[in-house]
């Protein structure tokens, strides 16, 4: 199997860097193509017992793809729901941009 910990941080990468960039006034397409996306992308997570409990989480909160800063915080919420799951500090929401959309130094 794909090597947790790399695969983690990489899809992160890609998932925080995809809300960083979606649009401040998305149009209904680009709403329900984001909405998709995610549905998909947690139905393919090749790590089981990750997807399923995306799956779960995705009935409970749906991807709030209204804009760029709902959809960056509701990213940042599942993320944190991960890293509480596995023992792991909260990260601050406020400074998802300067994160993913400005860049620091990790
Ligand atoms: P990561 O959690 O990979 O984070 C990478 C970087 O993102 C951090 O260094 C930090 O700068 C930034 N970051 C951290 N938290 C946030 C946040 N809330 N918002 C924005 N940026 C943030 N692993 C399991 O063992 N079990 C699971 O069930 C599991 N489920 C997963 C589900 C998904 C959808 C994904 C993408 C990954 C999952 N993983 C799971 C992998 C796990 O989340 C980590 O990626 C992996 O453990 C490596 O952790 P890390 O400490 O290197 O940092």
């Amino acid at each position: 199997p794909p090597d947790g910990v790399e695969l983690g941080r990489c899809s992160w990468m890609f998932l925080h860097t995809i809300a960083a960039y979606y649009p401040e006034t998305p149009s209904q397409d680009q709403q329900t193509d984001m909405r998709q996306f995610i549905h998909l992308f947690s139905k393919i997570y090749p790590c089981q017992e990750c997807a399923e409990h995306m799956q779960l989480r995705l009935k409970v909160s749906p991807p709030a793809t209204e804009n760029r800063i709902q959809f960056s915080q509701w990213m940042c919420n599942l993320h944190n729901d991960v890293n509480v799951r596995l023992g792991k500090p909260i990260f601050d929401c406020s400074r998802v941009d300067e994160r993913w959309l400005d860049g620091w130094k990790d």
